[in-house]
């Protein structure tokens, strides 16, 4: 027997965002324990927006674990937020609205910045700007990544790899002191837990650094030439990867046209100093699609259209704060609205 460290991770009430929070449980196991060995837990819901003072218990339910690495017999407890009864989920629990589907994939890009003292790094100590936007992106030197960003960066891909996160890769992003990784995964709320997985790394990671990560969509403000940050979201259903169809394409787009405000209204706060029209963005009150076109709403791939329109497509609306969790059951939401051939008939 071993005594495992499970942090047991959740996202509070607060709004529009949650913050993640977590606090540890030790307990016995023979070996790293698997899900369903992992028990419930509580915790006051008082003191993080979900609960009363009078009746302030909240239940914890783990919904996936990862190792942690850096810690001895460290585990990393992904939790639904539950009300005292267990069964319920809270009105919090942005997870517990996805339709659960093991054929839908998504994929998420996740935008960043890295800040110190209140400035992207890199960025000159006591104010003002850097040189303009242009070398930054996936550039190497110190004059354009500075000296503490790729070594924060580098360390966050072995924790994730480490816990077993499926990155598919990391870039020095269009701002200076800006990143990006992204995030695959099969089934509907796979990638969405990797994803705040690998955000509560990245934020725990960054304290021993005094840098704290910054995901708001457009940090330095809409009237500056400073790029935002978005999450793409890249998605297909096993229909839209085995039958898809261009009648089908442009029956989901249609859908999605429709649906325009109810997908803003969860992609993020504050989009609409991100979704301007410029800067590889689409207006945020308009809907549009196009092949291979980044100022568009959603864009198609070009293997897309080579492959009979089928496979996968991105959303490029959801921001850098939005919440996988809700993108994820919004997008889901829209594509059961849109009806299917049943298989075998013409
Ligand atoms: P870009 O930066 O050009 O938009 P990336 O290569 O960074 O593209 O991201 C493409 C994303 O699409 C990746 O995150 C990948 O995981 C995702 N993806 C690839 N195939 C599928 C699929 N069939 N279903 C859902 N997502 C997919
Ligand atoms: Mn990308
Ligand atoms: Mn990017
Ligand atoms: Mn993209």
């Amino acid at each position: 027997m071993a005594k495992y460290k499970l942090e047991y991770i959740w996202l509070d009430g607060y709004e529009p965002v949650p913050n993640l929070r977590g606090k540890t449980q030790v307990k016995e196991f023979k070996s790293f324990p698997k899900l369903e060995e992992l028990p419930m837990w509580g915790f006051d819901g008082s003191s993080t927006r979900q609960a009363e003072g009078k009746t302030s218990d909240c239940m914890l339910k783990p919904v996936a674990a990862y190792p942690d690495t850096t810690r001895k017999n460290g585990v990393l407890v992904m939790c639904e937020v539950m009300m005292p009864d267990g069964k319920t989920p809270h009105p919090s629990n942005s997870r517990a609205s996805i339709l659960d589907d093991p054929g839908a994939w998504f994929g998420y890009e996740q935008e960043y910045f890295l800040y110190k003292d209140g400035a992207p790094l890199g960025f000159p100590t006591g104010g003002g700007f850097p040189p303009p936007q242009g070398e930054y992106y996936t550039a190497v030197g110190y004059k354009n990544v500075g000296n503490i960003a790729r070594e924060i960066v580098e360390a966050h891909l072995d924790l994730c790899l480490d816990a077993g996160i499926n990155h598919e890769g990391i870039n020095a992003e269009v701002a200076k002191g800006q990143w990006e990784f992204q995030i695959f995964g099969k089934g509907s709320k796979n990638a969405a837990d990797q994803m705040w997985i690998a955000r509560y790394l990245l934020l725990r990671l960054c304290e021993k650094y005094g840098v704290d990560v910054n995901w708001h969509c457009k940090p330095l403000g809409k009237d500056v030439d400073w790029n935002g940050s978005g999450m793409h979201s890249n998605f297909s259903t096993t229909y839209m990867r085995e039958v898809g169809g261009k009648e089908y394409f442009e029956a989901l787009m249609a859908a999605f046209d429709k649906y325009k405000n109810e997908h803003i209204a969860v992609y993020g706060p504050d989009n609409h100093l991100r979704l301007t029209g410029l800067h590889e963005t689409q207006s945020i009150d308009k809907f549009n699609y196009g092949i291979a076109n980044r100022g568009a709403s959603v864009r198609v791939p070009h293997s897309f259209v080579n492959n009979d329109y089928k496979g996968y497509l991105e959303d490029r609306r959801p921001n850098s704060q939005g919440d996988p969790y809700k993108i994820a059951s919004r997008i889901l939401q829209t594509i059961a609205t849109v009806p299917t051939k049943k298989a075998g008939k013409k």
